[in-house]
């Protein structure tokens, strides 16, 4: 595992590097700190003979949170190359400026590390945003009309496809109803997956092309949405049983995969985004993947978890091995692989100890046998892979754990870095096992607080004393464990302020709430921005290289409009990401951070 990810990372020697603190600001009066060694050797970029230590660039004046081991803030970054070779006081960094140094001054503004995304899907995310898309709607009458509309503008498009409606327009039961689409749309199949791609709303046409019907038993992991008087099936999909129906439609090409990744890559790079753990791929993603990382158009460090079919068993891991072998290179690393363990809260498939309020018997789906899952996970801990687990009823939270604790017996503790991803609901007594297994905690806190979601789709099958362990965020960070953030886009924004601000506030980021959400869960901003940066950069196995802003590190970094920690918390999301680097290159915005000032953002909310 180490070693696959130093040979994806490339040819910068770094080793060791990292470890020397940025010199601390020189006390008033005294003479200014000498400045570091020059800690990564290298060429000179610029023709004559500058000085050995000449940076590229130097951003100055700003507030740099540099998120190193002690929170430090420096005023000045030196960046040579691909590479952070100076971060301090302004009063250190003049060994850096060259004759063709590029300086840039901040005038205040912030610097942070770029963020990093540790659950997100893009290339689903990216064509669904290219296809049908839904997620600006909220009510089944909007989200018809936008069906009519696509359907009209597409008389081409044998199959009508699109994503981002919402459970919450269907309650209390969430189920869709096929009807509402035969009405705008009765020759043609029609299939929309919700906005958390856990259901699939689909016509009677695609029904009968797929032919399922009230005979079509649900299959393993899924369940057809029925009529509890025929058996006729509404319309509604969940989990494998939108496989019926989606098997039918022509599959995406390579070109709608590659233009789907580049939508996304636009748009993280703009949020600031620069590493994510992609949280789905199979081959035909991979391959995406690799051609535009041949093209130079890969602005991003990939860490891709491989899908585990869970109609299969350990069969599949030879073919993880071999993808691994073939697709890690250049930013690209499938060294994880991905292990669906249950559905989801709104429609009763997460799978829980006890049942679900009011529903007799109804503990959930769980998709891999608790001792099968044991059994594979020890066999891929084995084999270097980190795994990267969806669990989110306290049920299957438990058996993913159980799972890590099986492989730990078998194999030791290996520097594994397995993290559990969604945990909407805990077991009080198994936040503690986060910490002693050597779990990730992989948050989504943007669905921390009292949405629709929350309030009409979860809270009304959850006694409250199970209710108070949705989300324990707080809870997690003060056990000693590593917490990291993600924001499973195309599920919810991508965007990590809006992410942030709800750690921070348990309420809504766009004012939609006005009350925090199981207040004593809220985590303070530098937590929150740990887990996004420092924390989700431990997941991507590249805390080493990233992460921070050290010397020595790679010139991952942004910039943003205005201080955090100058603004209320409920305004954190009106920042606005102004620059982002990628190896000391800009992948969105430029030097001359144009058009962007301090000033009284967010204050009047
Ligand atoms: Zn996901």
């Amino acid at each position: 595992m180490r070693s696959l990810c130093a040979l994806a990372l490339g040819s910068i020697a770094l080793a060791g590097t990292f470890l020397t603190p940025a010199p601390l600001a020189a006390p008033p009066g005294s003479h200014p700190a000498p400045a570091p060694r020059p800690r990564v050797a290298g060429p000179s970029l610029g023709g004559g003979a500058p000085s050995a230590r000449a940076a590229d660039v130097v951003l100055r004046g700003g507030a740099v949170y540099t998120m190193d081991a002690v929170r430090s803030w420096a005023e000045s970054v030196a960046i040579r190359k691909d590479t952070i070779v100076y971060a301090g006081p302004d009063s250190g960094v003049a060994p850096y400026l060259g004759p063709r140094t590029k300086v840039v001054n901040l005038n205040g503004r912030m610097v942070l590390p770029a963020f990093q995304d540790s659950h997100i899907h893009p290339i689903s995310g990216g064509i669904s945003h290219r296809q049908c898309a839904l997620y600006d709607f909220k009510t089944k009458e909007d989200y018809v009309g936008a069906v009519t509309r696509y359907a009209q503008q597409h008389p081409e498009a044998l199959w009508i496809r699109g994503d981002g409606w919402s459970l919450a327009a269907f309650a209390p039961s969430g189920v869709p109803d096929r009807k509402l689409l035969d009405a705008v749309v009765p020759d043609r199949p029609v299939y929309l997956e919700s906005s958390d791609g856990h259901s699939a709303w689909v016509n009677s046409k695609a029904l009968s092309i797929a032919k399922v019907d009230k005979e079509t038993p649900d299959p393993p992991g899924g369940r057809i949405d029925r009529d509890p008087k025929t058996g006729e099936p509404l319309g509604g999909l969940q989990d494998s049983a939108m496989d019926l129906v989606v098997r039918h439609a022509p599959p995406y090409t390579p070109e709608e995969r590659r233009e789907g990744l580049r939508f996304a890559l636009k748009m993280l790079n703009g949020f600031g985004i620069t590493s994510y753990q992609d949280a789905s791929v199979q081959t035909e993603s991979l391959e995406a993947y690799r051609a535009l990382d041949e093209k130079g158009e890969l602005t991003m460090r990939v860490v891709a978890s491989q899908w585990w079919e869970r109609d299969k068993g350990e069969e599949q891991i030879p073919g993880f091995i071999e993808a691994r072998r073939r697709y890690t290179r250049g930013r690209v690393r499938a060294t994880t692989v991905k292990i669906m363990q249950d559905g989801v809260m709104e429609v009763q498939t997460a799978a829980m100890i006890e049942p679900y309020k009011g529903k007799p018997g109804v503990r959930g789906l769980t998709m891999v046998e608790p001792e099968a899952l044991k059994k594979y996970v020890t066999r891929l801990d084995k084999e270097g892979f980190q795994v990267h687990f969806h669990a989110i009823g306290d049920a299957a939270i438990r058996e993913c754990l159980d799972a890590v604790e099986a492989a730990r017996r078998a194999n030791g503790a290996r520097d594994s870095r397995h993290h559990i991803s969604h945990i909407e609901i805990f077991h009080p007594a198994d936040i503690p096992r986060f910490r002693a297994l050597g779990v990730v905690a992989n948050f989504q806190p943007l669905w921390a607080y009292a949405d629709d979601y929350i309030v009409k789709l979860t809270l009304p099958f959850l006694e409250p004393e199970r209710a108070r362990w949705l989300y324990p965020i707080g809870s997690l960070y003060r056990s000693g464990a590593v917490v990291a953030f993600g924001s499973d886009w195309s599920v919810s924004s991508a965007n990590p302020l809006e992410e942030i601000e709800t750690a921070v506030t348990r309420m809504g980021a766009l004012g939609d709430t006005k009350e925090p959400f199981i207040p004593e869960e809220r985590i303070d901003l530098p937590e929150a921005l740990a887990a996004f940066t420092i924390n989700a950069a431990y997941v991507n196995f590249q805390n080493d290289k990233t992460g921070s802003i050290e010397p020595g590190k790679l010139a991952d970094l942004i910039v943003l409009d205005h201080n955090l920690f100058n603004v209320r918390p409920e305004a954190i999301s009106d920042a606005k990401v102004v620059l982002t680097l990628l190896g000391g290159q800009p992948v969105h915005g430029d030097f001359s951070l144009a058009g962007n000032t301090e000033g009284g953002l967010g204050m009047s909310r």
